[in-house]
């Protein structure tokens, strides 16, 4: 019985190992065949001086100076973008906000807010566009459109780009280099209301905390969950600053690369 139950098990894989076979003897394509491999993406060859051979890329610091960097993604948004500066000025902290160059150049009025109330605000893309998806010139019209909507709208050229998704590959860090801009990824995602309560636990001094003022993701449970968050990083000691004061402290090191 032992035996004939064995025999009985090879008997089914064999059979369906035959069935796999057939399937892909049978003209089935191969992934790549079809898709182009992300790594035929290349960045073309740097036709001039400069710093064209890669771009300081950070997504937290070792903490020394005590500080924490707050951030901002997809806005801004004439519904949460207030919401969220309203929160900021009752915390009394600045943040950066990466913002996406369309909207920014609809809502000039927000940008100029930011700006006033001493925020940074940085690149985030014209739209939410993976960048693996997009051609290299394609890709550096974005990013400057971006950098004009944003210094249109009042604010000092940014100095800070998060591409959508965090996605960097060679032709995203050449047009970083090539528009002088740092790239500024995350440590700590605040993607719905439980997790921005645990941003108080998860976040110390060097994170660098996502949030978004734009899009699918804001919601006023997730507001008030990260500002409770955010005053609790503030009872512990911590300073809450934007990106750029956060990768400019002296005190902070981040790897071989400064
Ligand atoms: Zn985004």
């Amino acid at each position: 019985m032992r035996g004939r139950r064995r025999l009985l098990g090879v008997t089914a894989l064999a059979t369906a190992t035959g069935l796999l076979g057939a399937g892909a003897g049978a003209g089935a394509s191969r992934w790549w065949d079809t898709h182009l491999s992300p790594t035929a993406r290349t960045a073309p060859r740097p036709s001039g001086p400069g710093r064209a051979l890669g771009a300081r890329t950070v997504f937290q610091t070792s903490g020394e100076s005590g500080k924490l960097a707050l951030t901002f993604d997809d806005g801004p948004d004439p519904r949460w973008t207030p919401r969220v500066l309203d929160m900021l000025a009752r915390l009394q902290v600045r943040a950066t906000f990466f913002v996406l160059g369309s909207a920014a150049q609809e809502h000039p009025e927000l940008i100029a807010r930011e700006v006033a109330e001493g925020h940074e605000v940085a690149v985030h893309n014209w739209v939410h566009t993976d960048v693996y998806g997009v051609d290299f010139s394609e890709l550096t019209r974005s990013v400057s459109r971006t950098c004009e909507a944003i210094t249109a709208a009042g604010a000092p050229s940014p100095r800070l780009w998060r591409p959508p998704y965090g996605r960097v590959d060679a032709p995203a860090m050449m047009v970083a280099s090539q528009q002088k801009l740092d790239v500024l990824l995350w440590s700590v995602h605040s993607p719905s209301a439980s997790a921005a309560a645990a941003v108080k636990d998860v976040a110390g001094a060097g994170s660098v905390v996502l949030c978004h003022d734009g899009r699918t993701q804001p919601s006023e449970a997730l507001f008030s969950a990260l500002e409770d968050a955010l005053l609790s990083l503030q009872e512990r000691g911590l300073a809450i600053t934007t990106g750029s004061d956060l990768l400019s402290s002296p005190s902070e090191h981040q790897g071989e690369l400064t």
